[in-house]
């Protein structure tokens, strides 16, 4: 079974088309390559009553995984912990080993001289205040820690904006937990390049394909009109295991190698 899993992308910035939303593709990328399943991903501004509602009905839908990034870090406009409180019923507590980590953070950025001095000041300590049965994620690169909180069979994964800290935290600190939720699960794609400018000319058997390999994605990829225009088919699966993802990619990508053939449109490379 594929791990259902949500992304909620927080900031007013994004929503006034200051800042593209670069995370949730990023992590679209990797939940997928993990062999998870990514059903929404949700953008919303700074405001917790809208955060907490979207949460809500992620949760209340069943989803087995919500990443949220966005609204972490030490300033007023950062509410996304207290919009997930509040909308969890659950107090917000300060918790000593994610104070622990933002006091090491801090000493090491006084010790660099990139900040002036290394105290626990509100504004620092805000990043230690996290909804109770909640666990800080190790923060790498900058001060807030990531937080995971498990809401019955739901786990919430709440990661900062700034996309180096995201990736940060996901990929150094998150490792054992995401072997654990996606743990099963294998994606894989195959690529061909095909010598054909025209998608229509291939939607027969890209289609026919498709309907006869339905646990496969098949997408050609259209570029533009002209000469010398090729074409990218994407097959891809996910599954339980290699074997099983594999041997439906190979039988789909034989198959489309035939009805192509059959087309007497050329395959230039597979990979
Ligand atoms: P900080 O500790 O820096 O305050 P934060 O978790 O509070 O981190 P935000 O304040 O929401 O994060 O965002 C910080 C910066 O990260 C934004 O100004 C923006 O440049 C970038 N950022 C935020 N969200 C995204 C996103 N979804 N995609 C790409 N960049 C983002
Ligand atoms: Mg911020």
């Amino acid at each position: 079974m594929t791990v259902t899993t949500e992304i909620i992308a927080i900031g007013n910035e994004l929503l006034i088309g200051d800042v593209q939303d670069t995370n949730t593709h990023w992590l679209c990328q990797r939940i997928t390559g993990l062999g998870g399943m990514v059903l929404r991903a949700t953008l919303v501004r700074d405001d917790p009553q809208v955060i907490g509602e979207v949460l809500l009905q992620a949760v209340q839908r069943g989803t087995q995984v919500i990443f949220t990034t966005g609204g972490l870090g030490p300033t007023a406009d950062d509410l996304t912990l207290f919009a997930m409180a509040t909308a969890l019923g659950r107090p917000l507590e300060e918790h000593p080993e994610a104070l622990r980590m933002v006091q090491e953070t801090y000493t090491r950025l006084a010790q660099a001289g990139y900040v002036s001095h290394a105290e626990l000041t509100p504004e620092r300590r805000k990043m230690a205040i996290l909804p109770a049965g909640a666990q800080p994620l190790y923060n790498p690169v900058g001060a807030a820690p990531g937080v995971l909180l498990r809401q019955g069979d739901t786990t919430i994964i709440t990661l900062p904006g700034v996309p180096a800290e995201l990736q940060g935290i996901f990929e150094q600190s998150l490792t054992p937990i995401l072997r654990e939720l996606y743990g099963q699960g294998y994606y894989a794609e195959r690529v061909l390049i095909v010598d054909c400018g025209d998608e229509s000319a291939l939607a027969p058997a890209v289609d026919a394909v498709q309907r006869g390999h339905p646990e496969v994605y098949v997408k050609s990829r259209a570029k533009a009109y002209g000469p010398g225009v090729r074409l990218k088919i994407t097959l891809s699966a996910r599954g339980d295991s290699k074997e099983e993802v594999e041997g439906r990619l190979s039988m789909a990508l034989e198959e489309l190698r035939g009805r192509l053939e059959a087309l007497h449109i050329p395959i230039v490379q597979i990979s």
